[in-house]
């Protein structure tokens, strides 16, 4: 697979259970697959070499990076605010649901987690400003129950809580 941002290839990688595509050869971004970033949004879950390396790579993102498209269904990504995480910005393919992190961005999103007051008021401001995020959301919630392949369903759930407004 080819880094959606410098087009350099992609390596496999094991973040402790967690499989991800990074850009070793480039910009060190990590490309997680759907539901792959949630297992390892939180502090202390996922182990291993590779990811603690992953953490301690500067951040590179500027902010100004214009969209890209999406590495396995060539769409366009939507950059939002990730969930639970303060002011930084990330990648999602609406259609497969992955995550693209630019390097760094994995370690603010594990040191930024917003409290449940400020997520609800984000997940507000974001249902408003983009309508197709809520159906997305909703899409993915359907594919996901027929999926039955996941295992942080509970917090998964308490997220979409919040954007489908259920
Ligand atoms: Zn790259
Ligand atoms: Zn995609």
């Amino acid at each position: 697979m080819k880094c959606p941002v410098c087009s350099a290839a992609m390596v496999e990688e094991d973040f402790g259970g967690v499989k991800v595509d990074v850009c070793r050869q480039g910009c060190k971004g990590i490309w997680f697959d759907w539901m792959e970033l949630e297992k390892l949004d939180e502090n202390n879950e996922g182990c291993g070499k590779a990811l603690k390396e992953a953490l301690n790579w500067q951040r590179v993102n500027d902010e100004g990076r214009p969209p890209v498209d999406c590495p396995k269904c060539g769409l366009p990504m939507h950059i939002h605010i990730y969930k639970s995480s303060k002011e930084i910005n990330v990648d999602e393919c609406y259609k497969c649901g992955g995550f693209f992190l630019d390097s760094g961005e994995l370690k603010l999103i594990r040191d930024n987690t917003m409290t449940d007051e400020e997520l609800e008021v984000y997940a507000e401001s974001l249902m408003s400003d983009v309508p197709e995020f809520g159906k997305a959301q909703q899409d993915l919630v359907k594919m996901k129950r027929r999926n039955d392949a996941i295992r942080n369903y509970t917090r998964f759930l308490r997220a979409s809580y919040y954007i489908t407004g259920r």
